[in-house]
């Protein structure tokens, strides 16, 4: 495959855990072979949260620090802020005419979202939030991005999002979208502490930039299996949030861990120790990073704003393709 421009963001919600790193992994990937931009999606974050001003911003800071801090380079890549970017609410608006509410109403995420921020207390029942898939192919296609890395779940946006370029093209006689393909790469599934998924939504997360007191507490926490009163019990890995860890994280030493815990020769206590210290020498090259970023406090924000200033550029490019093609002064 040639080199190709993708498209890929997430909303600010500040620190990154752990479950965030094989996609931030398959992102450093991607920058070596291919022109990216990685956007913070601002906007999309207002589709469902009313925090206060000062948090998003604090939010976009830690998150986008994350990045750097796993090796996003901002010389192989555009890093930006979607709402630096006002192009993409133009192109939102006019693919909001000819794009039918039913394509919105049809995707199966909103239905299911509307329930779960229901059962929250919260009612998203708003225009923004039925249109944030629309506003996610004017993301894609503002940059003819060819390629988007998703999860399964987010391929009905993105065939939307096909659809969308499709019916431009169609109506209005043209081949100036694209339509991208979906980036389908392997995401490691961490479970949280509690061994649900993790979620910063169920406090079971460990983050990225966690401090190794921190982090030492929460292995301490991990749930293992129950079964298992004296540590000369045998054991069974397989039902440990522990040991999900040092499947993950300790592959080289995972079989005898099995082993251990199996014929109950291995107690939880030591066993949590194990994992924390492979944790701490895995995250701290991490650390060492984070700090030095931190030392300049204006780094994060030159970066967007360089980076935003990139995107312009392109958008900017397309926008005027696109007006000319709509027939718009
Ligand atoms: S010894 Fe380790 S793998 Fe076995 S149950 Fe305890 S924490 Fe889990």
């Amino acid at each position: 495959m040639g080199q190709k421009t993708v498209l890929s963001g997430m909303r600010p919600t500040g620190r990154l855990h752990l479950g965030h790193l094989s996609v931030l992994e398959n992102w450093n990937k991607l920058q070596e072979e291919h022109y990216c931009y990685f956007m913070v999606a601002d906007w999309h974050a207002l589709t469902t949260s009313f925090d206060e001003p000062s948090v998003l911003k604090e939010n976009t800071r830690e998150m986008v620090l994350d990045w750097l801090m796993v090796g996003l380079d901002p010389e192989k890549s555009v890093i930006f802020v979607q709402s630096q970017v006002k192009e993409h609410a133009e192109l939102h608006l006019l693919f909001s005419m000819f794009t039918p509410v039913s394509w919105l109403e049809r995707c199966p995420t909103y239905k299911e979202q509307l329930q779960q921020f229901r059962e929250l207390g919260k009612d998203v029942r708003t225009y923004g939030f039925l249109g944030y898939p629309l506003l996610q192919a004017a993301d894609i296609l503002i940059y003819k991005a060819d390629l988007v890395p998703v999860g399964e779940d987010q391929l009905p946006h993105l065939e939307m999002c096909r659809e969308v370029a499709r019916r431009f093209n169609y109506l209005y006689s043209t081949k100036l979208f694209p339509e991208p393909q979906a980036y389908l790469a392997e995401v490691a599934l961490v479970p949280g502490i509690d061994g649900r998924k993790m979620s910063k939504s169920y406090s079971n997360e460990i983050p990225l930039a966690i401090s190794p007191k921190e982090l030492e507490k929460k292995v301490k926490m991990m749930v293992t299996d129950p079964a298992r009163i004296h540590p000369t019990d045998p054991g069974h890995p397989e039902v440990c949030t522990v040991f999900a860890f040092h499947r993950l994280f300790n592959r080289d030493q995972v079989d005898e861990v099995a082993e251990s815990c199996r014929r109950g020769e291995i107690g939880c206590v030591p066993c949590k120790k194990k994992m924390t210290d492979v944790l701490t020498s895995f995250l701290t090259p991490y650390w060492e990073r984070r700090t030095k970023l931190e030392k300049d406090p204006d780094f994060v924000w030159d970066v967007l704003k360089e980076g935003s200033q990139k995107a312009r550029l392109k958008a900017q490019e397309t926008m005027t393709e696109v007006r000319e093609a709509m027939g718009l002064y």
